[in-house]
């Protein structure tokens, strides 16, 4: 037991003491002769109704207890010494009665109870008396000294009362008295008022209408107070259900409330899970996987971003730069697929230093890479990315102890009003990469509209000649080759021509680049090849004079490369029954110099076979003189642009002359490409160049026009009177023509 706890059990001790005292005083002199039958009436009500009877003030919290009243009036009808013993009797039966009830009530509490209610009225006995003289007499004062007598009356009982059993409960609570006596006996000072006030009423009315009256008006006033009753408890029905809607609306609410967070709790998780799984979703479906750079989707995603701030902001600009290695393939070929991937990712690193933050680098597959530029001033900023690029890349990386350079073709297009799909922005984009690859790599192409035209017609084109093969819309023609000194046609160069159903003549400078491209110049070369062979061969067989005639047909760097070229050669010529020496195949210079040693074993195997090679072209592309001599090499073609600018100045002519000086110590012959004048002739003559070709001699022909030109041979109207004599007995080359003879 700590602190005012203690002093419970002595304090009860104590009050009971002084109450038993104060019982006993009362017993002794309670005055037996004044005890009526009203008396044990009133006693009998007391004992077994009085704490079980309230009375309400509807509306108000105050509670008038029965008991107080009846005591009161006991004490005001008989005396204090009746009322203390009938107040020790009620509050001790009322605790054992609550006690049965199951109410815990301690047995001291009980004792304390009957010795609280005891001592407070013998000393409200004892106050009244001294102030008033006796009690019994006090209703027949004035009415003001009547009311004073009950206030007084009403404020000691409640002093008393109230004060004793603060002190009690501050002792169990172990809380301050003064505490303790605010927070629960302050407030029921009402109630003693009104007790008091009521027993001087009933005084009063007895006093008036005798006290047998009030006994046999009891049930009446027992049905007034369950009236009363009643309507209390309506009250408190009504208000309890007021105050039940309301609590079941609150709860209702409560719940609701509950339910909400429950929801906004559950959608927190699914959130943070969907963030987690956004997250990951991000490091596989948005990023490549080698670089680690954003993918396709997420640049069309950022790039859908920059479309509509260009739509809402005009002063905004974005570029997209396409970005394609060049020969990327030559290192994958060489060192390997994980070098090429390391190579990759090095770019990829590069790629990220040289950009701003608001950039947007992705990889888009293979060796294609995609920069978007945003918030640019000027076109110009874009090309000096672009510039920049190239520059960065040009360092060279090192993979697995090799010093590995690379280059790269870039095409940039520069936001416009008309782009509101991602998707058109990157095909310009690569649009102008592919002219930036055609235009001979390692440099940038802003994109035009025309670019997107030609786009969309190279796309057509590519459709129709994959169709034009099956319809057979080629046709050979042939451009004569003439000896210089004597305008005497010694053969032909066939050049295919496509008869586009809608477009009508279609330009092979136009679509071979495209069929090299698209791998379809395998197929339509061996045509034109097996053609040009079998045209020849009956020229041959029909008139035996042009037996001597050579075919040449150009052969694409695609044709050249191909594993099964000779088999496929081989095959035509038996075909056709062609002599091979007849044969000329004209190859570019790249590719000759593209792969030395594979180009070399060809050339030589095609010379074992009897077939002679020209290099087409001759001075455009980049061969190395220093290995031409090593190639088993018949002929060099002077690009026609060196022999049309041959008057222009000496420096052009010097270059042809240095071609045919070049090819004379090479043992090879020359032919200018190109002559369209007379002069240019007569030039390349003075400059001992063998063999021409051009418009001065005829244009391409078909076969059956090309057959009339040899038959007439006639130039004679083109050629300079003084060159005639030389012209009329032209010789041929001494051409063995046993192979086709034996068919
Ligand atoms: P190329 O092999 O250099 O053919 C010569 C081109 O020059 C031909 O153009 C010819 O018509 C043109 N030409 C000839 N003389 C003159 C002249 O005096 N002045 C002018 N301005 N041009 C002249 P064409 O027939 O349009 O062929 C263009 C190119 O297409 C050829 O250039 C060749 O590289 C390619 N080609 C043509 N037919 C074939 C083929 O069957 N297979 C392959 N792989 N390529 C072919
Ligand atoms: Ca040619
Ligand atoms: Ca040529």
């Amino acid at each position: 037991m700590t602190g005012r706890k203690k002093f419970i059990i002595p304090f009860t001790w104590l009050m009971v003491a002084c109450a038993t005292a104060a019982c006993v005083y009362s017993a002794y002199h309670l005055p037996l002769a004044r005890l009526d039958l009203s008396f044990i009436f009133l006693a009998v009500v007391t004992i077994a109704f009085g704490s079980r009877l309230t009375i309400q003030i509807p509306r108000a919290k105050v509670h008038i207890s029965v008991t107080d009243s009846l005591i009161f009036l006991t004490l005001l009808v008989y005396g204090g010494e009746a009322a203390v013993l009938l107040a020790v009797v009620e509050a001790c039966y009322a605790s054992l009665r609550l006690r049965k009830k199951g109410v815990f009530i301690r047995l001291d509490g009980i004792f304390f109870n009957g010795a609280l209610m005891a001592l407070s009225i013998f000393l409200t006995a004892v106050a009244v008396e001294t102030c008033f003289g006796p009690e019994t007499g006090l209703v027949e004062r004035t009415p003001s000294q009547f009311i004073t007598a009950l206030c007084v009356m009403a404020l000691v009982q409640y002093v008393i009362n109230s004060g004793l059993a603060a002190v009690y409960t501050a002792c169990d609570t172990n809380e301050s008295v003064w505490a303790t006596w605010r927070a629960h006996y302050f407030p029921a000072s009402a109630t003693f008022v009104a007790g008091a006030a009521i027993a001087g009423l009933l005084v009063k009315i007895t006093g008036a209408i005798g006290i047998s009256s009030i006994i046999t008006a009891t049930p009446v006033i027992f049905i007034v107070y369950l009236t009363h009753r009643r309507y209390i408890d309506d009250i408190k029905t009504s208000s309890a259900q007021v105050e039940l809607a309301e609590r079941g609306r609150a709860e209702l609410a409560e719940r609701h409330v509950e339910q909400q967070q429950c929801y906004i709790v559950e959608l927190e998780r699914v959130k943070t899970e969907l963030e987690e799984s956004k997250e990951h979703f991000r490091h596989a479906a948005f990023h490549d996987a080698l670089t680690g750079l954003p993918n396709r989707a997420l640049l069309t995603d950022h790039l859908k971003l920059s479309i509509e701030m260009t739509r809402r902001r005009a002063d905004h600009h974005f570029a997209v730069l396409f970005l394609d290695l060049d020969r990327f393939k030559n290192i994958n070929d060489s060192l390997g697929h994980a070098a090429g991937d390391r190579l990759l990712v090095e770019i990829a690193r590069r790629l990220e230093l040289c950009l701003r933050p608001s950039d947007t680098v992705a990889r888009l597959g293979g060796d294609e890479f995609a920069i978007l530029l945003n918030g640019l001033d000027s076109t110009e900023d874009a090309i000096r990315v672009a510039e920049r690029v190239q520059q960065d890349l040009m360092h060279p990386f090192y993979l697995s102890g090799n010093e590995v350079y690379t280059t790269a073709s870039i095409g940039i297009t520069i936001s416009a009003a008309y782009y509101a799909d991602p998707e058109n922005v990157l095909r310009d984009a690569d649009t102008a990469m592919y002219q930036a690859k055609e235009k001979g790599k390692t440099r940038y192409e802003l994109f035009d509209t025309g670019m997107h035209a030609r786009a969309v017609l190279r796309l057509q084109l590519e459709n129709d000649l994959r169709r034009a093969i099956e319809n057979r819309e080629f046709e050979v023609y042939y451009q004569p080759i003439v000896a210089l000194d004597t305008c005497r046609i010694t053969g032909f160069e066939a050049l295919v021509r496509w008869h586009h159903p809608e477009r009508g003549f279609v330009s092979p400078a136009e679509f071979i680049p495209l069929a090299e491209e698209t791998g379809l110049i395998t197929e339509i070369g061996s045509w034109v090849l097996r053609e040009a062979c079998r045209q020849t061969r009956r020229w041959s067989l029909d008139d035996p004079a042009l037996a001597m005639l050579t075919i040449s047909v150009n052969l694409s760097s695609r044709q050249f490369m191909q594993p099964d070229l000779l088999a496929q050669i081989k095959q035509i010529l038996d075909e056709t029954n062609l002599n091979p020496r007849r044969l000329k195949l004209e190859i570019t210079e790249s590719a000759v110099m593209a792969n030395a040693e594979a180009a070399a074993s060809m050339l030589g195997q095609l010379r074992n076979l009897g077939i002679q090679t020209s290099i087409d072209d001759f001075g455009t592309g980049y061969s190395s003189l220093s290995y031409l001599h090593r190639f088993p090499i018949d002929t060099l073609k002077i690009d026609r642009s060196f022999v049309s600018r041959m008057s222009e100045g000496d420096e052009n002519a010097e270059i042809v002359r240095t071609i045919i000086t070049l090819a004379t110590n090479l043992s090879m012959s020359v032919i200018a490409e190109g002559v369209e004048t007379a002069e240019q002739h007569e030039r390349l003559k003075e400059l001992d160049c063998e063999y021409g070709q051009g418009y001065l001699f005829s244009r391409p022909v078909p076969a059956a026009a090309a057959l009339a030109l040899v038959q007439n041979n006639d130039y004679t109207s083109r050629v300079p009177d003084a060159m005639l004599a030389r012209t009329l007995n032209p010789t041929f080359p001494d051409i063995d023509i046993t192979h086709e003879e034996i068919s």
